[in-house]
């Protein structure tokens, strides 16, 4: 489903990834670690073309990211088609970033009708079915301040679900929840698993990690430096740095 190779991307003059690989099978659940400025965001942003690479290539469901090929050659995208891929890929950020003047309901039915052009009860319909299923069904008409932050992310995931993505890309979806409201907003993201969502996970949940995740990759200074199950990953790393690391979390 996403095959990323040899993936560079700088800022300027700082590099940031230098050469990431990654293969995510459809249905499967990457988890990917690493600490603080190794790269997670930027790579995950890569992905839906939110930020633009400097080398290599991202395909998502076979297609490539980005660009169109010619014979060797590559051809940006116009901004149209980039939305498109973009469309097919939900992404959900550590802050929710619900529009805080609509309801629920309005927030997961509103890319939906203007983006998808949906019919409104048709839009309605699927948004509180979604809302339904991460567990919100008595909260359709409130308003984000009316919501505790684990109920808001839940809020984005309906959201980014309503888009019918085949590839959900979650940033660190619970570092800014207080502690005792993560396991909520994990428990949906277990429910979409089973259901075979493929998604590419940034989290420090190694819980997360080791019971739902199919594969964990450890990056660190813009490479991937060690991948597996990740049970193994985390019960023997082979890399000190994977090492370092997970002492700091576990
Ligand atoms: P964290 O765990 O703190 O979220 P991360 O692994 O997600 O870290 P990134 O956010 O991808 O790391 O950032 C990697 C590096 O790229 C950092 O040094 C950051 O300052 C830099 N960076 C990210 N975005 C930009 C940008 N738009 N312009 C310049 N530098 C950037
Ligand atoms: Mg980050």
């Amino acid at each position: 489903m996403v095959r990323a190779e040899q993936v560079h991307k700088s800022f300027g003059s700082l590099e940031v990834l230098k050469g990431v690989d990654l293969q995510v099978r459809a249905g499967e659940v990457c988890c990917l670690l690493g600490p603080s400025g190794s790269g997670k965001s930027t790579f995950l942003r890569c992905i839906n073309h939110l930020e633009k690479i400097n080398a290599g290539r991202i395909w998502v469901d076979g297609e490539l990211i980005g660009y169109r090929q010619r014979g060797d050659k590559l051809y940006e995208m116009r901004e149209k088609e980039v939305a498109a891929q973009r469309r097919a890929i939900g992404m959900v950020f550590q802050r929710f970033n619900l529009f805080p003047h609509k309801t629920a309901l309005e927030n997961v039915t509103e890319a939906p009708l203007l983006v998808r052009k949906e019919k409104r009860t048709e839009a309605r319909d699927r948004a509180e079915a979604l809302l339904e299923r991460v567990g919100l069904s008595d909260k359709l008409h409130s308003y984000p301040s009316q919501l505790s932050g684990g109920q808001q992310q839940r809020v984005a995931i309906a959201r980014a679900l309503a888009m019918q993505p085949k590839l959900m890309l979650f940033d660190e979806p619970t570092s800014a929840l207080d502690p005792e409201l993560v396991g909520e907003v994990l428990d949906v993201m277990k429910d979409l698993a089973r259901d075979g969502m493929t998604m590419i996970v940034v989290t420090h949940e190694i819980g997360f990690a080791r019971e739902v995740g199919d594969s964990l990759v450890f990056m660190d200074g813009g490479v991937v430096v060690e991948q597996g199950s990740p049970r193994e990953v985390i019960a023997a790393p082979k890399h000190d740095r994977t090492k370092a690391f997970l002492a700091k979390v576990l």
